[in-house]
């Protein structure tokens, strides 16, 4: 069984044929795919037999000849459950040159970086063709899902905020970006376009400029250029829309005067993507569409906005994109901008392997799942177990069990995700929560929960990214009805000052009185329902919980700090709880107010 669906016949039967095909294919695959999953694993392993990270678990068994089950059995009892630092020293020696088989047979020319912007730190990944496979199979597999509740006009275009981060050589000569940036440059992202016959607005110079804020102009200015043609309007992570039309908001004028006389903004300086984008707009000045484009943004401009999508762009039929996890505090703003356009969450993965599918595009994000694509990563399951009781000693809030594998996973049980993928990772714990909510056929269907070690903690207390999220919304429930609006936030658990005590920094748009944010904090503080924390703000053995409001554009110089250290805005995600240093200082400097929480006074 081939791991990518490129490699089924899909040449023939035009769009709608290939969709037909696809989704077959994953219900066939998906139907067994416990034994597709014993399967995948033998492929794995054969393919990278002998090399030195499996020598030194496995020694010289024979694989060849064992049954793909007792191979299963005897790779989970040899090999050990790792973390990237374990991996780390074998990628360090690729990337530094080494070309002796460490982690694959086949050589590894490139790394990729994963974010990093959740834990504050960028990791090194294994990269091969396989990775760009399987991202051109799930892409597939998702559009042709999505077209069946939303179809969409073969050959329109596609309004894609995407961007791809500077690349860079590492000392061995290993080209290293993220994986969205090596996929966009890769032959598979053509492909893709071509099976799924909707056409990305912005040429290649735009996506790789390096330079996100003149990216994002031109993004904008040739998706109204093509307003008419747009289909539907996507992004890696959703934060990537609700910044572009935030920007939008402030540059439209200029926009609509490019668009008028065939011309292009001076802020674009970055000579090949001027001309890339002139090559297109400068012999079809269009000074009727901009005024329409100009009227629409005056009342729009009136109305805060609201309704953005449907007014200028009038075909689109959905804004896809991710919205699950810490994606999901920019939801309200996106419903604000999509009026009543439908949204739909995009698909479940990480630079390490893609992991699910949605196969349900209609539901509301809230209540999105993703269908586990069994021939992508040998997958095991963790399971975890929330603590009631104090336990000091765990790293968190959960107590693991043994692992699983897929076919032996229960519905409604979390677990952290561990992967041994094709491009070299043996058992890696990934760090992300899921629950199982259902099955598509014999595959599970995951909730995302949260990032596993992103918790706020002071002693006893423990409260995950989602708790986090919870409290937030409902603090800024009482913003909302004062008419401003949260912009972003992130967190602190401060242990330097004694008692320690949370803070929660905001960036908020609009007047808001001081009455109003000193309830806000209160309410948040008394809403974290951690039993560890509120026995401990009982205690006074936690501090009083404190709000830092922080000036306007704050949390763009936080992602103007990750993208100069090499991040993508592809695939940014505002920490939800950071104790990193930069950002802090960051975050401090830019404070304006501070509330101190009265609950439990
Ligand atoms: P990166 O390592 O930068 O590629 O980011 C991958 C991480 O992003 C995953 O481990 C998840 O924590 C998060 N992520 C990816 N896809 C989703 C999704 N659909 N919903 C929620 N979180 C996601």
């Amino acid at each position: 069984m081939e791991p990518a669906a490129a490699s089924l016949s899909i040449e023939t039967n035009g769009s709608h044929g290939y969709d037909v095909d696809i989704i077959a294919w994953f219900d066939h695959v998906s139907e067994k795919a416990g034994l597709v999953q014993t399967e995948t694993l033998r492929r794995i392993l054969e393919l990278n037999w002998g090399v030195e990270y499996l020598k030194k678990w496995l020694g010289d068994i024979k694989i060849q000849d064992m049954d793909a089950c007792a191979l299963e059995s005897l790779y989970t009892s040899l090999v050990p459950l790792a973390s990237h630092a374990d991996l780390e020293p074998y990628i360090q020696r690729i990337a530094d040159g080494d070309t002796t088989p460490l982690l694959t047979q086949q050589p590894i020319t490139t790394l990729s970086l994963s974010s990093g912007t959740t834990e504050g730190r960028q990791k090194f990944v294994p990269f091969t063709r396989h990775s760009s496979q399987t991202t051109l199979n799930i892409f597939s597999l998702a559009a042709a899902y999505r077209s069946r509740v939303y179809p969409i006009r073969e050959g329109g275009k596609i309004l894609e905020l995407i961007y791809s981060s500077k690349q860079f050589k590492t000392k061995g000569g290993l080209t290293v970006g993220t994986a969205t940036t090596h996929y966009y440059a890769s032959e598979e992202f053509k492909i893709k376009q071509e099976k799924t016959k909707s056409f990305t607005c912005s040429p290649a110079e735009v996506i790789s400029g390096g330079d996100y804020k003149q990216s994002t102009y031109c993004h904008l200015l040739l998706g109204l250029f093509f307003c008419d043609q747009v289909e539907f309007i996507t992004s890696t992570f959703a934060y990537s829309i609700v910044q572009a039309f935030g920007a939008f908001e402030e540059m439209w004028k200029e926009i609509c005067n490019d668009i008028k006389e065939g011309s292009l903004s001076t802020r674009i300086t970055l000579p090949k993507m001027r001309t890339s984008v002139l090559d297109i707009i400068s012999s079809s000045p269009n000074p009727s569409l901009a005024s329409r484009i100009e009227e629409n943004c005056k009342k729009l401009e009136n109305l805060d906005w609201v309704g953005l999508i449907p007014k200028l762009w009038p075909n689109a039929k959905y804004v896809y994109s991710i919205m699950t996890g810490s994606m999901q505090p920019y939801m309200k703003k996106l419903r604000h901008y999509a009026g009543g356009i439908p949204l739909v969450s995009a698909d479940y993965g990480s630079t390490e392997s893609w992991i699910g599918v949605n196969v349900d595009p209609s539901l509301p994000p809230e209540n999105v799942t993703f269908a586990v694509i069994p021939t992508f990563s040998y997958f095991e399951f963790m399971p975890l177990y929330r603590q009631n009781q104090d336990f000091s000693t765990a790293i968190d809030d959960f107590i693991e069990d043994e692992p699983v594998p897929l076919s032996k996973v229960k519905v409604g049980q979390e677990y952290e995700i561990v992967l041994t993928t094709f491009t070299g990772l043996y058992r890696c714990r990934l760090g992300d929560v899921v629950e199982v909510a259902g099955f598509h056929k014999g595959t599970p269907k995951l909730n995302f929960i949260c990032r596993r070690k992103l918790i706020l903690t002071v002693n006893i207390d423990k409260n995950t990214e989602k708790d986090l999220q919870q409290v937030v919304e409902r603090g800024s429930q009482l913003l909302n009805k004062a008419r401003a609006e949260l912009v972003d936030f992130t967190s602190h658990a401060d242990v330097v000052n004694q008692p320690g005590h949370y803070v929660i920094y905001w960036e908020i748009k609009g007047e808001v009185e001081e009455g109003v944010l000193r309830e806000c904090c209160r309410e948040m503080d008394a809403s974290f329902v951690d039993h560890g924390y509120v026995v401990s703000r009982k205690a006074h053995s936690i501090g009083p919980l404190e709000l830092c409001i922080v000036e306007r554009g704050t949390f763009k110089k936080i992602l103007d700090y990750f993208v100069g250290n090499g991040a993508a805005l592809s695939q940014f995600k505002t920490p939800r709880c950071t104790s990193n240093q930069v950002l802090l200082s960051i975050l401090n400097m830019c404070a304006i107010k501070r509330f101190s929480s009265t609950a439990y006074a």
